[in-house]
């Protein structure tokens, strides 16, 4: 799939702005400050209903402005489709001119993978980096997860909340049980979803990370749900710690995985380079196993595309993702060997003409 057209009216530093962009690659540059991320925010917003970089809504909208709209025109293999997004006091989406109700209805239509220099933090050692990436991914292909994932939260929070409840006002510890039993009926789901897609993961990682590097690569999944029949015994034995804590300590809130290379933790062991490489390899097969589970190519967003990765890696990113639509934002212009390729010269909110 390809977006066709960006509008941009109010959102972060623009006024109004309009993009027509390749089928193929679009290249965002300019210096510091001037809009070049708040492009692909806009396009994350539309595919996942919300930032990457904030929760708090009004941060989208202009500074001197009262609300922000955005509008993305995009082609599938059988249809077009449009995407507007209103934001106000809360916003709101409409797909081809009708409004969603529910987030689950938005995910699924624009595809994407993205790819930012903090990137690099999901092979160290921060799962809650890695629970976003797969988050990210499942819930575009399975919008199910997103509203699993949404619930436990919920139910987690409540669950916390009663921790402090016994803890400070002695209420009865029994009572736990009514969350005790959610939490494991969403976690379980979670899980599996998990599980199956970092199978999916290990499959095209595999062969992807070979060929670029000749070394072996194996992602395993960290959870204490691993075996569903003792989870909820383990949730029951946690209580009195978590009772002390005053929070959940168990459960797919605290999922992990672990990258290996040639049977080393990555995080460990890796150099920088086995570090960097495997990370795109890792972006690589998210965007192969989008293309399995939906049949159609996820867009490509490249955040500042040049601060983390030498020209060899770049050169192996773009190679491999050469039938998707690339959307790179990059500080200097970056001059690819490509027949089908748009430029836009961004300078404080406006396409230099
Ligand atoms: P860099 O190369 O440093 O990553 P960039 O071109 O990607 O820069 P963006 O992140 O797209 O920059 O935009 C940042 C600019 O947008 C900043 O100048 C910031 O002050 C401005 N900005 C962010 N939110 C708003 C807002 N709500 N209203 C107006 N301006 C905003
Ligand atoms: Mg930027």
């Amino acid at each position: 799939m390809y977006i066709e057209e960006i509008k941009l009216k109010n959102f972060r530093n623009y006024n109004e702005e309009k993009f027509k962009l390749n089928k193929k690659i679009n290249i965002i540059y300019g210096n510091n400050a001037q809009g070049k991320t708040n492009i692909l925010e806009a396009i994350f917003v539309a595919s996942l209903g919300k930032s990457f970089r904030t929760n708090n809504d009004k941060e989208l909208i202009n500074f001197n402005k009262k609300n922000s709209e955005v509008e993305i025109k995009y082609q599938k293999k059988d249809r077009e489709g449009k995407i507007n997004i209103k934001i106000e006091n809360k916003k709101t989406f409409l797909i081809n001119n009708i409004k969603v109700k529910k987030l689950s209805e938005l995910l699924g239509n624009i595809y994407i993978v993205m790819f930012s220099p903090e990137n690099i933090n999901i092979i160290k050692n921060e799962p809650a980096k890695k629970r976003k990436f797969l988050n990210i991914m499942i819930s575009q292909v399975r919008p199910m997860y997103a509203h699993l994932i949404n619930q436990y939260n919920k139910v987690l929070e409540e669950r916390n909340n009663y921790l402090k409840q016994i803890k400070l006002e002695s209420k009865p510890i029994e009572n736990l049980e009514i969350w005790d039993e959610q939490l494991y009926k969403y976690a379980v789901k979670i899980y599996e979803y998990r599980k199956l897609f970092i199978e999916k993961i290990n499959k095209k990682i595999e062969k992807i990370h070979f060929e670029i590097t000749k070394e072996q690569i194996k992602i395993k999944y960290i959870t204490d749900v691993e075996e569903k029949e003792k989870y909820f015994e383990k949730i029951k034995k946690n209580r009195e710690i978590d009772i002390k804590k005053g929070f959940s300590n168990i459960g797919v809130h605290r999922d992990n995985f672990e990258i290996f290379i040639n049977g080393k933790e990555i995080s460990k062991y890796g150099s920088q380079g086995q570090q960097r490489t495997s990370i795109i390899s890792l972006k690589l097969a998210e965007a192969e196993v989008i293309n399995d589970e939906v049949e159609e190519k996820p867009i490509i967003l490249l955040d500042d595309f040049m601060s983390e990765l030498d020209e060899n890696r770049i050169r192996a990113f773009i190679k491999y993702i050469n039938k998707n639509q690339v959307i790179i934002t990059c500080t200097k212009k970056l001059d690819i060997e490509a027949k089908e390729c748009n430029y836009f010269e961004i300078e404080e909110a406006r396409i230099k003409k």
